[in-house]
């Protein structure tokens, strides 16, 4: 399982939405999410998921 980087949902490697940043791959539960991250990917590598610490 991958962990969606906006929300910090467990996501399945199956799932259609994917980024490629920096080389790695992220998955995402929703195109919300995707979209999200792919707006401002920084932020959310640096302050990690909603609602983790
Ligand atoms: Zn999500």
């Amino acid at each position: 399982m991958m962990i969606d980087p906006v929300c910090g949902m467990e996501v399945d490697e199956t799932s259609i939405y994917k980024t490629m940043y920096k080389g790695k791959l992220y998955y995402f539960c929703s195109n919300g999410c995707k979209k999200a991250f792919e707006k401002d990917p920084e932020k959310y590598l640096r302050e990690g998921p909603k609602g983790m610490p």
